[in-house]
């Protein structure tokens, strides 16, 4: 049931002016609650980092860098970017940190302003087999502005192909690389990557967007060591606000912080930036830590639960907080098999899989992620069930079914509810 306690007054004064947005809010909280959240991009952020990010920084124009900005009236926005930075740099022991860019995608522009010309050579990993839009793809600016190369994963194990990744800087060296993936469920070899780069002189960007937050639990190697830029979102498993992030060597500081502004973007939302530094803040305890362990515990179960029912985890499984399934051996696309999720109130993703017979909007595959279930409470002795709704439901051909499957999940997930009610 919709719950406007859990906003505060202000709540009441939007359902007073504007039933139908108030109305969206709170059908929003109760999918959130009522539904097993499986989108491995996805995750429940805390009361507090919503507080800072609804809050009125969101009116400050602060165009500039703190201590440097073109408006006035600048002097308390600049504490919560100067805390946002330097919680940054000492997390993730980076040499620069530049918490302004609106989201994932924007970081990787940066990253590309800051070091590449219209036309340079990129590579970076096969869009079709986990890449990013932003890696390449001819619909973004990547692939129009830029001369993509794309290395891929071995058909036998799934795992990136490190040998094709030299072969292929060799032989275009590529002015930068780009490792890191939206639906890859192994850790990157980031030394590798290193001394590909090397070999060449190439820029090495890490696009850490999913697994970030799992490097800030310590649960992961971080690429911070070997990278000369680190891009990634705040809103994945690190569960913060929606947004983006960039670190650096020093020597890089100056053309990143020139190419997020005044280069990509106006003003940084300042909103944001303060709930950035909270989840950072957040990201030091050990609950995180643990949080951020727990996450691969119970995605490593699931796949392995996953995969004694029946459904392929791509490359046997996973180090992370993603599954890629593979439903070939089920006979069920990855569009019917969201289809049915949906149904069920089971929320994931259709995904390619590596070498798939299917197009896209198709495909083979299905990612689902331990990120939100993990902050509502389950553990590793949840995941046999939630493989088993998982199964059902893919393999369900009566859409009357569903509504039962959805009672079970919602009983389910009524036992770890998001935003607990007080
Ligand atoms: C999510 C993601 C992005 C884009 O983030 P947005 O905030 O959606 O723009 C970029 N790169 C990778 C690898 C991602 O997973």
């Amino acid at each position: 049931m919709a719950d406007s306690t859990f906003w505060g007054p202000d709540f009441q004064a939007l359902e007073q002016q504007d039933p139908e947005i108030a109305k969206v809010l709170l059908d929003e909280l109760d999918r959130q609650r009522t539904g097993l959240q499986l989108i491995a991009s996805e995750n429940l952020t805390s009361p507090a980092v919503l507080a800072a990010f609804g809050s009125v920084l969101s009116n400050k124009y602060a165009e500039g860098y703190p201590g440097r900005r073109y408006y006035g009236g600048c002097e308390v926005v600049d504490r919560a970017e100067e805390l946002a930075i330097s919680r940054a740099k000492h997390l993730f022991g980076a040499e620069h940190a530049n918490v302004q860019p609106h989201s994932g995608a924007s970081a990787n522009l940066a990253a590309y302003a800051a070091f590449t010309k219209p036309g340079d050579k990129v590579l970076a990993l096969s869009l079709a087999q986990g890449g990013h839009l932003t890696h390449g793809s001819p619909v973004n600016f990547s692939g129009q502005w830029f001369e993509p190369i794309h290395y891929t994963v071995k058909r036998d194990s799934e795992y990136i192909d490190y040998d094709e990744v030299r072969s292929l800087a060799l032989e275009h060296r590529p002015r930068m690389i780009i490792a890191g993936a939206t639906a890859y469920p192994r850790l990157v070899d980031f030394a590798a990557f290193r001394q590909i780069s090397d070999e060449i002189n190439a820029i090495l960007m890490v696009d850490a967007a999913h697994f970030i937050g799992l490097v800030a639990g310590k649960a992961i190697p971080s690429p911070v060591p070997y990278a000369d830029v680190v891009c990634f979102t705040t809103h994945k498993v690190l569960r913060g606000p929606r947004g983006g992030m960039i670190l650096s060597r020093a020597e890089h500081a100056k053309e990143i912080d020139k190419a997020v502004f005044p280069k990509m973007q106006g003003g940084p939302l300042m909103n944001a930036v303060a709930a950035k530094a909270v989840v950072l803040k957040e990201c030091t305890t050990t609950a995180y830590q643990d949080y951020a362990s727990q996450v691969i515990k119970n995605a490593q179960a699931l796949a392995s639960e996953l995969d004694k029912q029946g459904l392929r985890p791509v490359s046997g499984g996973t180090d992370t907080h993603l599954i890629l399934l593979d439903l070939q051996g089920i006979g069920v696309t990855g569009k019917e098999a969201e289809r049915r999720c949906d149904l069920a109130k089971i929320t994931l993703n259709k995904n390619s899989i590596p070498y798939d017979p299917q197009p896209p909007m198709v495909s083979s595959g299905v990612r689902v992620g331990t990120p939100s279930i993990t902050t509502q409470g389950m553990r590793e002795s949840q995941m046999t069930e939630v493989a088993s709704l998982i199964l059902r439901t893919i393999k369900e051909t009566e859409d009357s079914k569903f509504t039962q499957i959805a009672a079970e999940v919602n009983a389910l997930v009524a036992q770890y509810p998001a935003y607990p009610r007080a």
